[in-house]
């Protein structure tokens, strides 16, 4: 069995193509910092939830982070294939990033590094959707 399948729904339909810059095989999610009080906002946002400044500025999330949590989601919507694992990725600059995560649940551990990766669009996928996870980081791979 495996868990790692590609036909899966948006972890955050609140997310849209713009909240994910693509370079080469690279990705990057995103986000904002606070010009007022520096706190970092992912997703984008009008507000600052921190000091209610509207003086945002758009900025690049790290791509590495530690696993918060997770859960295997056995039962989806067609056309979703089944079983995904979903969870909350906790980032350097103090976001916790909800999204897709990669790696078979039996080998995800809380606070064990995970890095942001690309997955290849899947049909049926709604255009627009950010396609990414963060995965387990491989010991020896940069
Ligand atoms: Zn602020």
């Amino acid at each position: 069995m495996t868990f790692d399948t590609p036909l899966i729904p948006s972890a955050n339909p609140r997310l849209s193509a713009d909240h994910v810059r693509t370079a080469g095989t690279g990705i990057r999610l995103v986000g904002q910092t606070c010009k007022d009080c520096g706190k970092s906002l992912f997703p984008r946002t009008g507000v600052c939830p921190a000091c209610q400044s509207v003086n945002l500025a758009d900025s690049e999330m790290p791509d590495e982070g530690v696993l918060y949590s997770w859960s295997v989601v056995h039962v989806a919507p067609k056309p979703w294939t089944t079983p995904y694992v979903i969870g909350y990725v906790d980032l350097p600059n103090q976001v916790r990033v909800f999204s897709h995560i990669g790696g078979a649940p039996d080998s995800l551990r809380v606070d064990m590094p995970v890095r942001l990766e690309a997955v290849a669009a899947a049909h049926g996928e709604t255009a627009g959707q950010p396609p990414f996870r963060f995965s387990p980081v491989q010991k020896g791979v940069l």
